[in-house]
């Protein structure tokens, strides 16, 4: 026993929050890393990650129905009929269906996929769109994406080898309009990436001003894509719903993170488009896989999408309301606790991300706070985003540390 404890002791110490781990070789060795991820979790404050996870009655179900024995994969189309049958492609398309209304999508005309992550969801969204506008105009587009958008989306142009311009953000983190105008090369496809909820500083770009400096050149192909990994979780839960619909915002596709907002407990997210942009695709003819393979990746998860089905009962529409509204109660909790201690702050409409003048590292290292740059806060800032584990009584730990710190 005493052992054991010793071993848990060295362990934990190994394994402190935020460091590096070294070489793990025995059980117990792994067991104190559980408890270690568990100390860990109540402040983990810098990442958009939901550790309000609601699926302890899935995982019990999951072993007790023996599906756990069974190697399940989604690979092929979930809007298609199928030709592997061990898979959860009925649930992948409910899901889609249960959330497309959310974004304004027409379930009549709808396609779409729970992705690996939002990223997978952004990797779609722009070979679907590239492919779309080199259909119409016969070469690839140019991506518009401000500079402020989250690295991935430029990541992925370079994969797809595809020529970006970076559009300058203000201070707020929106793409400015003006700009766009500026570096937009109207005889070539544009392909526009929109973030909803940009990284560091939560900033929604002011679609409807975008979409007129577009409008002004109508002969011009277009293809919007929105990138809403974290602000598309909650904001159509929210009385800002119509900020996120499709109808309103002219938009072809989203990318959402399931991780997120949601809490699923490892990476996903969904993808959805509608059926004209996904009859645009190549579908590559496999005959194996219902001559329907127009998503990138060919194997795909299949719990994914069941975890998605079982939050849309578990938790649902009036769960998602509540919780949506909470966190953005707390954020302006954690506003003017800040702005009361005199701590220099900023924080977006609409968002759950509060950017804040950089704490010494004990507190970036406690809270595991994210870090950048912001001139305007004073070179060295930090972020929290108030998921729904940072709740109003973890944000007063953390206030306290921050005043403590400051004395
Ligand atoms: C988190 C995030 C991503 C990346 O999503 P993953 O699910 O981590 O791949 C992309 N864009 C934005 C705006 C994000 O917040």
């Amino acid at each position: 026993m005493k052992k054991i404890i010793v071993l848990f002791l060295g362990c934990s110490i190994l394994f402190g929050c935020g460091q590096k781990k070294q070489t793990v070789t025995t059980f117990p060795e792994l067991d104190a890393w559980a408890a270690q991820c568990k100390a860990c979790k109540p402040n983990s404050f810098g990442y958009p990650v939901n550790q309000f996870s609601a699926l302890d009655e899935f995982y019990q179900w999951y072993i007790q129905s023996g599906m756990d024995t069974i190697n399940l994969n989604n690979a092929g189309d979930p809007f298609a009929d199928d030709s592997y049958t061990l898979n959860s492609h009925w649930f992948e398309r409910q899901v889609i269906e249960f959330f497309a209304p959310y974004y304004g999508f027409d379930t009549a005309n709808l396609w779409g996929i729970v992705t690996n992550s939002g990223t997978d969801g952004n990797n779609h969204g722009i070979y679907f769109g590239a492919n779309v506008l080199k259909q119409q105009t016969g070469q690839l587009p140019i991506v518009y994406v401000s500079d402020e958008a989250h690295y991935s989306n430029m990541r992925l142009c370079d994969l797809q080898n595809l020529e970006v311009r970076l559009i300058k953000s203000d201070n707020m983190g929106r793409m400015i309009p003006e700009d766009l105008d500026r570096q937009l090369d109207p005889s070539r496809g544009c392909l526009i990436v929109y973030a909803m909820g940009s990284t560091l500083k939560g900033a929604i770009d002011d679609i409807p001003a975008l979409n007129a400096v577009l409008d002004k050149y109508p002969q011009m192909a277009i293809y919007r894509h929105v990138d809403a990994a974290l602000f598309g979780g909650y904001l159509p839960f929210t009385e800002h719903r119509n900020m996120i619909d499709s109808r309103e915002l002219n938009y072809q596709s989203i990318s959402v993170s399931g991780h997120k907002f949601f809490g699923i407990d490892s990476p996903s997210g969904l993808f959805i488009t509608s059926r004209d942009i996904y009859d645009a695709q190549n579908n590559f003819n496999i005959a194996y896989l219902n001559n329907n393979m127009r998503m990138i990746s060919c194997s795909r998860d299949a719990v994914q999408p069941v975890k998605f089905w079982w939050l849309i009962q578990k938790v649902g529409a009036d769960g998602w309301k509540a919780q949506a509204n909470a966190i953005l109660a707390n954020t302006d909790y954690l506003n003017a606790e800040l702005e009361r201690i005199h701590w220099p702050h900023m924080c977006n409409q609409y968002s759950n991300t509060v950017l804040f003048r950089r704490p010494n590292p004990e507190l970036v290292k406690k809270y595991n706070l994210a870090c950048g740059q912001d001139d305007n806060l004073g070179g060295d800032v930090a972020h929290i985003v108030v998921m729904q584990h940072v709740t109003p009584s973890a944000i007063d730990r953390f206030i306290a540390d921050l005043e403590t710190s400051q004395q």
